[in-house]
Parts: C-alpha cells; sequence; structure tokens
C-alpha cells in the first residue's frame, strides 16, 4: 500500500506547491474511516482510494481532486458524513466527495427507464464540476484492474457498464489513455476467448513483423532528420478491443486487418507537423482517401493530430499520426490536461475545463436533457453520439458546424437553430440542390431552404442522426398533435354551450380553470378533443346547476338518435362480408384442394404478410401475420402453412377489413366518415357503434377494399377529418 509521503511526492513532483498539509490530514482521515475494512481482493479497503489517487496524480491532478479521491468512499462506505469533511477539508472537497457519492449508487445497465434516469444524473454531476469524473473514471479504472477479485455474476455487470458508458465518456472528454486501458480490461472479461485469440495472433504478428517495424521507425527518422526536423518516431500496436471492434464492423477477418501497424511522429510544434507531412507525402506515395487534418478542424473532443497513410518503406502500407508534444498530451489526458501544471486554485481548472471542447460537448448535451426529452430517448441518442465519428460542415457564412457521422441536412439544420430546422423544406450542399437526407461529408457547405409555417413530417425522425435533431422534431410533432386536438376540443364545447343555450368565451372559461384542474384554457380544450374531460363537465364548471340532457348510452334505434344522417350514406353500397362465395383466393403457396376462407372481422388484405391455419376437415383460413387470433395455434407448429398473395390474381376484388373511428358525438359525422370511405372507392359492409363517452363514438366498420395501401390511404384520409379523432385497424 502506497505510504503517506509517497502520496505527497507523487503530487509535489507536478505541483510544487501543494498542500501537504492537507494531503496529509485527508490520508489520516480516510485510512482511519475505512478502519479494518477490506475489498473483495482481501487487501485492506483503504488501498483502493488511494489507488485512485495515485492515478490521478499520474494525470496531474489539482490538490482538491486528489484529496476528493481519498476521500471518495467516505461518506458511502463509513461513517463519515458531507458536514464533517466540510468542515475538515472545506466546501469545495465536500462538494466533490458528495458529488461521487450520489453517482456511486447509478446503475448503469438496469433496467431501462432506470439506466436512463441514473445516466441523466451522472452527466448532471459531471457537468457541476468535471473532477467528479475524472475521480469517478479513476475509481473504475482501479476497480477494472481488480475485478478478477470480484465474484464472476457481478463482473460481467460491471464490465458491460464500463464498455457501454465509462469507456466513451473517458473517450469524449478526449482521454483516449483511460479509455484503452477500460476497453482491454472490460473486453477481456466481457469476451475472455475473443480476447485471448486476438492478443495471441497481435503477439505471433509482432514477433514476426518486429524487423520491419524497426526498419520503418528508423528510416523515418532518419528522413525527418536528414530534413532537419526533430522527430520521435514510435511504433504502435493496435488495442486487442479495437481489432475486434474493427473486426465486427467490417465483417472482416484478422488476416484482412490492414493496419494493425499505426506509426506516431511527435514533433515541437504545428509548423513541424506540417513539415513532416509535406516530407513523407514527398517521399513515399500516398493511399487516397487516408488524409485527415485534425489540427485545422479538431474533433470534438479537443483531439488535434494529422493522419495519413503511405506506402512506405518495403511496401507497407503505414499508418502515419502526426502531432505536436502538446496535442500527444492532450489527446492521452483529454479534459484532465487542461488541469495539468495547475496550482489548487479551483477557478483555474474550472474556467480551463470549461474552455475546452469536451466540455462544450458535456453542456450541449445537457441542454437537451433541459429540453425535456424522455430519459430513455435521451440516452439513446446520448449513446449514439458518444460513438459516433464527427463530419465538419459548414454554413455559406463560414460557421462551423460538428455532426455526428451520418448526419444529414435536418441534422445539419437544428444545429444551426431549432428554428431553421422547424422549417427546413430542402437543402443545398455545396451550391447543389440536394434531398434533405443525403448523407453530408466532411467540407460539405450546407445551405437550408426554408419555407415558413411548416411542421417538420415525423418521418424525420427516425432519418436524422442527432439527438438535437430528433428531440426538436419530436416535440414539433407533438406540438402539432396538440394543436388539432385543441381545435377538435374547442369545437366540442363550443357545442355543448351551444346546446346548453349558454354564453361561451375562453375569458369565462379562465375564471374556473382550478375547478378543471387545468393550467389553462388551451389544456381544457386538448383535454376535451383527447376525451380526457367531458364537455358536460366543462359547462358545469361555470353552471354547476346545468344538467347534461343527451343519454350517456347510445341509441340502439341510429336514426332516432340523430347522431348520424344518413343522407349522406345513402349512396354506399352495402355487402355481406367476405366478397362472392365460390371465388377464386387469389393465394400462392396452397395445397390440394382445401377449401379456404379468411379469418371473419376484417382478416387479410392483400399486402398484409399472412399465414395459413389448417384446420382437418374444414380447410384453410388465412389470417394477417399481426393477428392476435394467431397465438391460439402457438402449440400446434404443423398446422401453420406458408402463403403469400398472388399478385396477379387479386386484381379487383375486394378484401373485408375492420377499422374502429372515434369521432366527435354529433350529427354529420357518420356522413363524413362514410364519405370518405365512399370517395375512396371502398365498400361499407356493417357499421356498428360503440359506447365511448358523452363527447365521442366508436364506430366499427366492416370495410371492403382492395388491399394494404387502399386501406391504410382511407385510414389517413379519415385521420384528417376535423370530426375524427382517432382511427384503428382492428384484426380479427
Ligand atoms: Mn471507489
Amino acid at each position: 500500500m502506497m505510504r503517506q509521503y509517497e502520496l505527497v511526492e507523487r503530487v509535489r513532483k507536478y505541483n510544487p506547491s501543494a498542500d501537504e498539509d492537507l494531503l496529509n490530514r485527508a490520508y489520516v482521515y480516510a485510512m482511519k474511516a475505512h478502519g479494518a475494512q477490506t475489498r473483495a481482493s482481501g487487501d485492506p479497503y483503504f488501498s483502493h482510494p488511494l489507488e485512485v489517487a495515485a492515478i490521478l496524480t499520474d494525470l496531474g491532478l489539482d490538490d482538491a481532486t486528489i484529496v476528493a479521491a481519498v476521500l471518495h468512499d467516505t461518506i458511502e462506505d463509513t461513517a463519515a458524513t458531507r458536514e464533517e469533511i466540510e468542515r475538515l477539508f472545506g466546501g469545495e472537497i465536500a462538494r466533490l466527495v458528495d458529488g461521487l457519492t450520489k453517482i456511486k449508487k447509478l446503475d448503469l445497465v438496469s433496467k431501462r427507464a432506470e439506466q436512463a434516469e441514473n445516466f441523466r444524473k451522472l452527466l448532471l454531476a459531471i457537468a457541476d464540476d468535471v473532477r467528479v469524473l475524472l475521480v469517478k473514471l479513476a475509481d473504475r479504472l482501479h476497480n477494472m484492474r481488480t475485478l478478477h477479485f470480484v465474484p464472476p455474476d457481478k463482473r460481467k455487470r460491471i464490465a458491460e457498464e464500463t464498455l457501454d458508458i465509462y469507456a466513451p465518456l473517458a473517450g469524449r472528454m478526449g482521454m483516449q489513455g483511460v479509455r484503452d486501458e477500460l476497453e482491454g480490461l472490460a473486453f477481456s472479461h466481457l469476451m475472455p476467448e475473443a480476447f485471448e485469440t486476438i492478443s495471441h495472433r497481435l503477439n505471433e504478428l509482432h514477433a514476426k513483423n518486429g524487423p520491419i517495424i524497426r526498419r520503418i521507425e528508423q528510416e523515418l527518422q532518419q528522413e525527418l532528420k536528414l530534413r532537419g526536423i526533430e522527430a520521435e518516431v514510435k511504433g504502435r500496436r493496435k488495442a486487442p478491443y479495437s481489432v475486434w471492434r474493427k473486426m465486427e464492423r467490417k465483417s472482416i477477418g484478422f488476416e484482412q486487418l490492414s493496419d494493425i501497424y499505426g506509426f506516431r511522429i511527435i514533433v515541437a510544434n504545428v509548423e513541424d507537423c506540417y513539415r513532416v507531412l509535406g516530407v513523407v507525402h514527398t517521399k513515399w506515395p500516398t493511399v487516397p482517401g487516408r488524409f485527415k487534418d485534425y489540427i485545422s478542424t479538431p474533433k470534438q473532443n479537443d483531439y488535434r493530430s494529422i493522419h495519413t497513410t503511405v506506402v512506405g518503406p518495403g511496401h507497407q502500407r503505414v499508418e502515419l499520426q502526426i502531432r505536436s508534444r502538446e496535442m500527444n498530451e492532450i489527446a492521452r489526458l483529454g479534459i484532465a490536461a487542461h488541469a495539468l501544471y495547475k496550482d489548487s486554485h479551483a477557478s483555474d481548472v474550472e474556467t480551463l475545463s470549461h474552455e475546452s471542447g469536451a466540455y462544450r460537448w458535456l453542456q450541449r448535451t445537457l441542454e437537451l436533457l433541459a429540453e425535456g426529452d424522455s430519459p430513455e430517448e435521451f440516452l439513446e441518442h446520448t449513446k449514439l453520439e458518444l460513438f459516433h465519428d464527427q463530419v465538419f460542415c459548414f454554413t455559406p457564412k463560414g460557421r462551423l458546424i460538428a455532426l455526428p457521422r451520418g448526419a444529414t441536412p435536418v441534422d445539419f439544420a437544428y444545429a444551426v437553430h431549432t428554428d431553421v430546422g422547424n422549417t427546413a423544406v430542402g437543402a443545398k450542399i455545396n451550391g447543389r440542390i440536394a434531398p434533405l437526407l443525403s448523407e453530408l461529408q466532411n467540407g460539405d457547405e450546407v445551405e437550408i431552404v426554408r419555407a415558413e409555417a411548416q411542421t417538420p413530417p415525423a418521418a424525420w425522425e427516425a432519418l436524422a442522426r442527432t439527438g438535437k435533431a430528433r428531440s426538436a422534431i419530436r416535440r414539433a410533432t407533438k406540438d402539432a398533435a396538440r394543436a388539432q386536438y385543441a381545435g377538435l376540443g374547442r369545437q366540442i364545447v363550443a357545442r355543448a354551450f351551444e346546446r346548453a343555450d349558454k354564453p361561451f368565451s375562453d375569458e369565462a372559461l379562465k375564471a374556473v380553470l382550478p375547478r378543471l384542474a387545468r393550467p389553462n384554457v388551451d389544456d381544457v380544450f386538448v383535454a376535451v378533443g383527447r376525451g380526457e374531460m367531458f364537455s358536460g363537465d366543462v359547462v358545469k364548471a361555470l353552471h354547476p346547476e346545468f344538467k347534461e340532457e343527451r343519454k350517456i348510452a347510445p341509441a340502439i334505434d341510429k336514426k332516432e338518435s340523430g347522431w348520424f344522417n344518413f343522407k349522406n350514406v345513402s349512396k354506399l353500397m352495402f355487402r355481406a362480408p367476405g366478397g362472392d362465395p365460390g371465388k377464386a383466393v387469389p393465394i400462392r403457396g396452397l395445397r390440394g384442394d382445401l377449401p379456404v376462407r379468411f379469418a371473419p372481422n376484417g382478416g387479410a388484405v392483400p399486402g398484409d404478410r399472412i399465414v395459413g391455419i389448417v384446420t382437418p376437415g374444414e380447410g384453410i383460413t388465412i389470417y394477417p401475420i399481426q393477428s392476435p387470433a394467431l397465438s391460439a395455434f402457438d402449440n400446434e407448429p404443423g398446422r401453420w402453412i406458408d402463403v403469400r398473395w398472388d399478385l396477379e390474381e387479386y386484381g379487383r376484388d375486394k378484401f373485408p377489413a375492420q377499422i374502429k373511428v372515434t369521432a366527435i358525438n354529433e350529427p354529420g359525422s357518420l356522413g363524413a366518415i362514410a364519405t370518405v370511405i365512399g370517395d375512396a372507392g371502398a365498400n361499407i359492409a356493417n357499421i356498428a357503434f360503440e359506447e365511448h363517452s358523452p363527447d365521442f363514438r366508436d364506430v366499427l366498420i366492416d370495410v371492403e377494399v382492395n388491399d394494404l395501401k387502399h386501406l391504410t390511404g382511407i385510414i389517413s384520409q379519415l385521420k384528417a377529418r376535423p370530426v375524427v379523432s382517432k382511427v384503428e385497424r382492428i384484426n380479427g
């Protein structure tokens, strides 16, 4: 176990003005607090916070962070309290330890909803002070290094969480060293065989190619020296996990991996980086498409470097990373590098880390949270963004917009401004009209064509890559749906007042909002429109003496109820369901001469995926695959037969389907519905009614349609009618 003086020495090495007394007091306090506690390894528990502090001294962090690391498990696992820590070590350290205590119990691989909420809490704690994350990552790193002592069932969960959340977060914060180690350790526990195999192959390859690597190193070094550039050239091997991921992503075998080896050229300054690039590009042929300049456009996590691939000495493909010493430090330490060489003044650490791109990413992610996404969706988006590579695009005015790889002009528009996204109707990429769903490339200049009073189609949500675009589209579609419900509700309420012979105004409603338990008039209309509140109750809120005269139960005699008007329906043809008997069923895959029929209650229409169920002695019944009735045959696989529609055969036949329409309960509603169906060229075979609420009626309609497209067309047209609140298909 690390001694007290060793900890102090480690800190003093990079920070001569470190507060020795503070470090010593923390050491003694934590040691006493943890007392005789032990870890799974049998070591004294206190060795753990010390190791965590040691990891952070490697990152050169300030006193407060080191002390917080030493104390990080005291509130949770010992009798220590936040108050006591605050009294002994001050507010800043108490806040850090408290932040760590709060996130300690967050389980990030539990049930989805919980997991998402926990991830949210984690990000909030980090945003409060990035040093919380630095200690947490060091904590996780030490726990991963000692994971083999932990029981196997617990091991898997911790390794999964590491690979899912902490390693990508470390990467996002630019801490490549921590990320690599976390990934390697998690990989070795989650897929021990794959890890072993790949490590073994890498070792073999290294033994075989060692001489070539040294030769390439030397040749590069000499070439640069000849041109007067002082450079350090290092061959580096890929980590087993990144090899594995590449094999998975590209579905290729180990032999096909061309870039197991890379070389890093480290020079004094930016100028030298470009000089090196000039030298290697003149000396060796380049591999096209592999050049990336992350110096002029850094990655979001502040990573800077030049990447290129050349056909180098011995006709080997050689991957090169060219960077300055400072860039190399930032690539290794990321956000922690901003705290490097600083004294213990917290404000400096904060100011510096706030200037970093990694911190800005964190802020943006949290803004998304504040915009009220559901935590599950938020987690999904953030995870996506954690893993994505970046593309960099420009506005016509030259503003740089960084987006995840695969992003579209829709994402671009929302990244510029939510209003721009919501009103986007088209895009020009590099001056040419392009589909809104094109994949953007690095360096594209994107101009968004806008039209006012647009609502983004809900379908865009699935096509957007960024969380920001997705949540904005979802919000805009929700708003549009809400506006529709509000309009519907207003119509219903106005009529209810008319029937009651009472005057109606928004002002009057405002006065009784508390009675309706809604914050504003619009919410009342939305509630009525959605069927969550009855129009009669709205009238009663203003006129308590009012009695709804209409019966709540639906009249069986529809003509007398006055609810719909048969004049509008009369032109429709009523037919028995099922079409003409004896007609050939246009389905392929049927065998023998068994009689075939469709399942009752609106079975399948062409376009549906269908199956046949054989009933011995009776014949075959066709069901759409989504039919709940099929579950009755789950245990009799022998009765299922694979069938599909014979598309040439079915011609002009019509097929029965059943839909349920929820409509406003007022004269003319059914007429409007029937007209839509009639105009679309479908038949109504039967109509039935279901009680729903005083304001709404459910109408069950057996329609006969040509195919699925015909049916979905009718359903969307019905949905567009102002009197209709909902339409669904019923599957027999
Ligand atoms: Mn710990």
